[in-house]
């Protein structure tokens, strides 16, 4: 993590700039990426800008999960009982109603028809995971490329940016916003590697550079909970968003949301997936024992990780789930980098973990149980041997809070008017998962991502196209 940029507002009514575009976009992750080829189906000229030499972002680093109702895929695959309305209630039960309303509707609403677009305009080929349900979506609704990478799926939104002629201008750090006395933006200012610095003006300004978990500093105060935590995500996210807009005068909200992870291996540095924890996997700590409902969630997950001895805990579970964890490249990857572990018996399990063999029977034994355990989970059956474990520990994801926005990604000032032509999406916006940890519903992250870059771009058009902006 860095300690944080320096962000700048330059007020000027004019601007000298080296080129001018209809809409500029600070960021090149799927938000960016979304909203770039929905601008260029619409016709509309833009610019990317992205301080990497090669756009990745938190959501190269993802596994690139992205939940939606009633898309194509989720049709074809025989699940008709979802909409947008039973996705919404979703979102909103996880996050105990504490979400903002217009942007679970909106996202909702919108995600299905985004990931529809990119599919049939730009190539991209969903599948349906419907193996199994994360914690608090009602349906199968999980969508992802093949290779279920978020990886893969920059790679995607990239080459189908690069077919339809989208200029993406990588290692440009924008650190400055030029913006007139009516708050206007006119422009942005950017630098380059050799220190050069460049100008370019716009009509509209989305910023999509994702929110403040690579900036120390912001963790540090609005999130104490996860200051020592591993942070998982990109460094680029440094807060830009939230700094620019502080000094603009726009209003923040949910600054306390966040999306933690409560299975992330060690020291290896990589992801397991939940999915083996929500279909009979457990989280059992160093004294030999469980300590929270785990299909809560994964995101609350890390708080309680994290609260354990040594801030570690191992996940186990037996052969039919590591079947199901072999199907997820994260998991192989930590698994080659020697981070599974077998033990034939409950002893050798004990000495794995470092914990007393006659607690841990104890622990194992009460999941054969059939009634609530002690803190409301229910086991449909035990593990067997032989068990396999993972040392893991809790890690912060990404940051959920930002400037607050209209349904229509237009950022909003303090007072509840909105700026002329400055939006916001992504994970440089406000999320739909209130303001705490455990509000984050499964695929909050890119549904921000896909679906706020799907509606700025709309947005964006809409006022290039009225010459509002
Ligand atoms: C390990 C991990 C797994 C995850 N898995 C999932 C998942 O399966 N499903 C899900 O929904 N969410 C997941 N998430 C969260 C998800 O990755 C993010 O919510 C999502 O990628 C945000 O997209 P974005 O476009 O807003 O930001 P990003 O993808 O981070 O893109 C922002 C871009 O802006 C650039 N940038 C920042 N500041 C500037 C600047 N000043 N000038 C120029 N460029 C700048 C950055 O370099 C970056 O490329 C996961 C996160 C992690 C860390």
């Amino acid at each position: 993590m860095t300690d944080g940029p320096s962000r700048r507002i330059r007020r000027a009514q004019v601007i000298d700039a080296d080129a001018q575009v209809p809409v500029a976009i600070v960021g090149g992750g799927a938000c960016g990426l979304t909203a770039a080829l929905m601008l260029a189906d619409a016709g509309i000229e833009c610019v990317v800008l992205e301080r990497d030499a090669v756009p990745s972002g938190s959501t190269a680093l993802s596994s690139g999960f992205i939940p939606a109702p009633g898309t194509r895929v989720q049709r074809e695959h025989g699940v008709t009982d979802d909409s947008a309305e039973r996705f919404a209630a979703d979102i909103q039960s996880k996050a105990h109603g504490r979400a903002s309303q217009v942007l679970v509707d909106a996202y909702s609403k919108a995600v299905g028809p985004a990931l529809d677009a990119l599919q049939e305009r730009h190539g991209l080929d969903w599948i349906l995971l419907d193996g199994f349900l994360y914690p608090g979506h009602s349906v199968h609704r999980m969508h992802a490329l093949p290779q279920k990478t978020g990886a893969a799926l920059m790679a995607r939104l990239q080459s189908a940016g690069e077919t339809a002629g989208i200029p993406v201008l990588t290692q440009a750090v924008v650190d400055t916003l030029v913006v007139n006395s009516d708050d206007r933006v006119i422009g942005i200012e950017y630098r380059r590697p050799d220190g050069h610095r460049e100008t370019l003006g716009c009509d509209v300004l989305l910023l999509a550079c994702n929110g403040f978990g690579g900036n120390a500093s912001m963790v540090r105060e609005l999130l104490p909970e996860m200051a020592e935590a591993t942070f998982g995500g990109h460094v680029g996210n440094d807060g830009s968003a939230i700094l620019w807009g502080e000094t603009l005068g726009a209003r923040l909200r949910d600054l306390g949301g966040y999306q933690g992870h409560g299975s992330w291996v060690t020291p290896q540095g990589a992801l397991m997936s939940w999915a083996v924890i929500m279909e009979g996997g457990v989280q059992i700590n160093r004294d030999g024992r469980r300590f929270h409902d785990e299909t809560q969630g994964y995101s609350e997950a890390a708080v309680h990780v994290l609260a354990q001895p040594g801030g570690i805990a191992w996940n186990v579970f037996d052969a039919p789930l590591l079947e199901l964890a072999r199907g997820f490249p994260d998991f192989c990857d930590a698994e080659a980098a020697g981070a599974l572990r077998r033990c034939e018996t409950v002893a050798d399990l004990a000495a794995c973990i470092g914990c007393d063999e006659t607690v841990l029977a104890g622990t194992l034994l009460a999941l054969r149980e059939k009634a609530p355990q002690p803190d409301g989970r229910v086991f449909s059956r035990g593990l067997d041997a032989p068990y396999y474990a993972v040392k893991v520990t809790g890690a912060l994801f990404h940051t959920q809070g930002g400037l607050d926005t209209t349904d229509d990604m237009r950022v909003l000032r303090a007072n509840g008017s909105t700026f002329a032509n400055l939006l916001a999406a992504g994970g440089a916006a406000g999320g739909v998962s209130g303001d705490a940890v455990w509000g984050y519903l499964s695929g909050n992250g890119l549904l921000s991502a896909v679906a706020g870059g799907y509606i700025a771009a709309r947005t964006a058009a809409a006022l290039v196209s009225s010459g509002e902006s």
